[in-house]
């Protein structure tokens, strides 16, 4: 057995059932390269070779990178698998080949990096399938309230909580359960440039600044409100009462509209 570590956040998944369930929500598919970040002991990379053409997988822990090698010694040795030994915090996106799809079971000291990375490079993935904390994969899916998170994964894609996934199926048991949360239909579509895509997140930073305030004080305070956008708002009948969590992804596309 191999001894977790803590600051990897280690907690490796137990039953190969819920592996199996993961890689079916991912929906992959036979022509499918998958991207998993942190296999571990491997238990979710053996399903993902049940369904894709190919899987490469970047392990940070050395000693589980030369377990895996022994392990899936055949599928390294007929080009099935790639095993990459690094962080992923420094890996370069773009040497992964177009319309790869992510499934992991990610440390959850990564997730806020992982969503960044992942939807503001150029070389997006198709999909993510990830097993998140279950707060954090409810707070993302979730319609009623916003928050910088769950708006920078939507302003990308289509956020979906699949399934939850007890504590009590890992080893070592994390203090709370997680969930698998599905991003689909990733794309640029709402970003002509990187300056629009810029001005968004700043735009949305802002009016989350204090929570309590409504956001068009925040964007004041900001130095970001103009008139522009105090007609945008009052054709769209927001009130100026209105809190950030309040406004959805379409009303923050749109005051960040530059014309
Ligand atoms: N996929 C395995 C499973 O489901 O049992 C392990 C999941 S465990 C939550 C997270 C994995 O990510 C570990 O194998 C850990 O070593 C790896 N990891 C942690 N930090 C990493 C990093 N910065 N880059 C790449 N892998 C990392």
């Amino acid at each position: 057995m191999v001894r977790a570590k803590k600051t990897l956040g280690q907690n490796f998944l137990m039953h190969a059932r819920i592996a199996e369930r993961i890689a079916m929500v991912s929906e992959l598919s036979s022509s499918d390269v998958a991207f998993e970040i942190g296999p571990g002991t491997g238990m979710l990379t053996r399903e993902l070779l049940k369904r894709a053409k190919k899987v490469i997988a970047f392990e940070a822990d050395q000693e589980l990178f030369e377990k895996l090698q022994t392990d899936f010694a055949d599928d390294i040795a007929n080009g099935r698998l790639e095993l990459v030994h690094g962080d992923i915090r420094t890996f370069d996106i773009g040497s992964l080949p177009k319309g790869y799809a992510i499934v992991a079971n990610i440390p959850y000291y990564l997730t806020g990096e992982i969503f960044r990375m992942f939807l503001e490079t150029e070389n997006q993935p198709i999909s993510m399938t990830l097993l998140v904390q279950k707060e954090v994969a409810g707070r993302v899916a979730q319609s009623k309230k916003e928050s910088i998170l769950s708006l920078s994964v939507k302003a990308y894609g289509t956020p979906k909580r699949e399934f939850v996934v007890p504590s009590g199926a890992f080893v070592p048991a994390p203090k709370v359960d997680s969930a698998v949360l599905t991003i689909r239909n990733i794309s640029k579509k709402n970003f002509k440039t990187r300056t629009d895509e810029e001005r968004f997140f700043a735009i949305v930073r802002a009016g989350f600044a204090h929570k309590r305030k409504f956001v068009l004080k925040n964007l004041a305070e900001a130095g970001l409100f103009s008139e522009k956008m105090r007609s945008r708002l009052e054709k769209l009948s927001i009130s100026a009462k209105a809190r950030a969590e309040d406004l959805p992804l379409p009303v923050w596309l749109d005051i960040a509209r530059e014309e």
